[in-house]
């Protein structure tokens, strides 16, 4: 593969975003920005253990890896502007299943108008894909997970457990209902960029976005902000045909699956209604699941709560050093 003619396919003919003076063709991308806060990160995705072609067409590779990425620029409340793609590429990889990887992050970085500024091509034995995105948000306002305060109310967007749901459909022979529908929630996954972001005139509020399970987001916002999380069981929202599913994987996937991409938040009881309302008006379920609570000794733990008892609900979502 010629590296030149590889990049000159990839390099988007036109920019969207004014703050951009040089995209793809020097040595470094440019931008100038003085109103703003930037917030920034990269995540690294390595095939056949973050993805595999088995469960995933390269469209949907270059989809979800740019999904992961943008979602934790919505859960800081800002908003996506540009990425750069380090990409370690074997010799079993044709270019044409390349420019797919590169055309699902497209369609997706179309959506939310973002550029595509730069990069790395280098080859290896296995594919890795390493991207690094940068965002906007108005100063000051960006979303810590350290916000969170004794009295909050704990609030997830859309369904716990699907993705997971539907990588176990791709994986095992089954008779289960609606494979389509969780199916496409793994593969594409919807950032909440949009609902992250009209939230801005809200006061404080902590985020976080489900990459890894439930129990392991809400246990990071416990931990960053000095207190207690307890969740609602019955409150947890998950789709319909959802409940089709054996009680113990439900279980597993909505607490611990990961990969939905939803955001977990906390805000105060005052404030908790003008979230539902954004919600409603961009069409995003928005589900109150649990409330924080301080105690000196509970600090970082999650409880879980049928309504009367709770319990200590163990973090056992994905971690990749266990
Ligand atoms: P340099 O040798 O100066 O590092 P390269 O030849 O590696 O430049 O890259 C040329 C241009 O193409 C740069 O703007 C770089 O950011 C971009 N680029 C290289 N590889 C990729 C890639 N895989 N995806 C997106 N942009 C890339
Ligand atoms: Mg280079």
């Amino acid at each position: 593969m010629n590296e030149f003619s590889f990049i000159n396919k990839i390099k988007q003919r036109n920019y969207n975003q004014p703050s951009l003076l040089k995209g793809i063709g020097d040595d470094t991308a440019v931008f100038r920005q003085s109103t703003q806060d930037i917030v920034t990160a990269v995540d690294t995705f390595v095939e056949n253990i973050h993805f595999s072609k088995k469960t995933m067409t390269p469209f949907h590779i270059g989809y979800r890896v740019l999904a992961a990425n943008i979602s934790d620029i919505a859960a800081m409340g800002a908003v996506p502007a540009f990425y750069l793609v380090s990409i370690v590429i074997p010799t079993s990889w044709p270019e044409r299943e390349l420019l797919e990887i590169y055309s699902g992050m497209e369609s997706l970085s179309n959506e939310y108008k973002l550029d595509l500024i730069g990069g790395d091509t280098v080859s290896g034995n296995e594919l890795v894909i390493s991207i690094t995105i940068i965002g906007y948000v108005d100063r000051g306002k960006v979303r810590y997970r350290s916000s969170a305060r004794d009295g909050d109310v704990v609030f997830v967007t859309g369904t716990l457990g699907d993705s997971q749901a539907g990588l176990y459909l791709l994986t095992n022979k089954n008779q289960y209902c609606d494979p389509e529908y969780f199916i496409n929630k793994h593969r594409k996954p919807i950032p909440r960029v949009n609902f992250a972001n009209k939230l801005n005139n809200i006061k404080r509020i902590a985020l976080n976005d489900i990459s890894d399970g439930i129990a392991s987001e809400a246990a990071e916002i416990a931990n960053a902000s000095n207190t207690s999380i307890v969740l609602f069981d019955h409150l947890l929202p998950v789709s319909t045909s959802f409940k089709q599913f054996p009680s113990k994987l439900q279980r597993k996937w909505k607490y611990f699956g990961g990969e939905d991409y939803e955001l977990l938040g906390t805000v105060s009881k005052k404030d908790w209604n003008a979230v539902q309302q954004i919600g409603s008006k961009l069409g995003v379920n928005v589900t109150k699941v649990g409330y924080v609570k301080y105690s000196q000794d509970r600090i970082g733990q999650v409880f879980e709560s049928d309504g009367k008892r709770k319990w200590h609900l163990k973090e056992r979502g994905y971690t990749h050093l266990e």
